[in-house]
């Protein structure tokens, strides 16, 4: 099943399969991830009603078992030993890829401490996404995640990586986009060029491109909603 490691009796190889579940078209979902998803022994998630709801939709039906930031290891421990005793574990988070900016770090980590195989099963990622579909520079990028809440940390962030000759990804929030696009304005200057992908693969996807002075200015007409991630091209570099 997993990472050419199909067992000659069909039965899917014991391991922890890292499992990307779609940002939210369904379609996304890959053949491989639904096999994973269909012939897991359990599936190991963030949260059971998000992911019942998407095996719902698949017409699957599996065990879960809930992991999620509070009880990461704890389930990390418990998760690892089953994958000892020969069984194979479907690891998905609520959407994207699992461990970026998702929990599932300590359930891979642990099975890496124990020497126990771990199968990627490639698929969605926000950062990837928006990267790919941005025309900015994607032969070196640098993904920072969320950024603090803080604005003066944030501020520091942006400082800390405005020369970084390559793209730089963070995901921010709704309630938040607005504001760190107008501290990178302030922070990093009018002609700076980045992107904004808000909602990518969804019914409402849209983007603004261009430089900054343009997209703080545009962004902060509409009313935020929905999921953004934030790009931001390197000096000196525009379409
Ligand atoms: N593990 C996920 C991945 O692989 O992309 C990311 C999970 S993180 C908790 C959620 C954040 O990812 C959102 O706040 C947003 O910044 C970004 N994101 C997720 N889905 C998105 C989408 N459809 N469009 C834009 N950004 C998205």
């Amino acid at each position: 099943m997993g990472g050419g490691a199909e067992a000659k009796d069909g039965d899917p190889a014991a391991g922890l399969y890292v499992v990307a579940t779609p940002l939210g078209n369904l379609g996304d979902l890959s053949v491989r991830a639904r096999a994973v998803l269909t012939a897991a022994d359990f599936i190991a998630c963030e949260d059971r009603r998000t992911t019942g709801n998407l095996l719902r939709h698949l017409g699957l039906s599996r065990p879960l078992i809930a992991y999620h930031e509070h009880n990461e290891r704890t389930a990390a421990g418990t998760i690892a030993e089953r994958v000892a005793a020969g069984e194979s574990v479907a690891l998905v988070s609520d959407a994207g890829t699992p461990t970026i900016s998702d929990p599932g770090f300590r359930v891979v980590r642990e099975c890496r401490r124990r020497g126990l195989p771990v199968f990627p099963v490639p698929g969605p990622s926000a950062a990837l996404a928006a990267l790919s579909a941005s025309g900015l520079p994607s032969d070196a990028f640098l993904f920072l995640g969320f950024p603090p809440p803080r604005s003066a940390a944030r501020r520091k962030l942006l400082q800390e990586w405005k020369n970084f000759a390559g793209t730089v990804i963070f995901y921010e929030s709704c309630h938040r986009i607005v504001a760190f696009v107008a501290e990178a304005l302030e922070e990093l200057g009018p002609d700076r060029t980045v992107a904004v992908g808000r909602e990518l693969t969804k019914l409402h996807e849209s983007w603004h491109v261009g430089p900054l002075t343009t997209v703080a200015v545009n962004l902060a007409r509409e009313r935020p909603r929905g999921e953004y991630v934030l790009l931001i091209g390197p000096e000196n570099f525009s379409f």
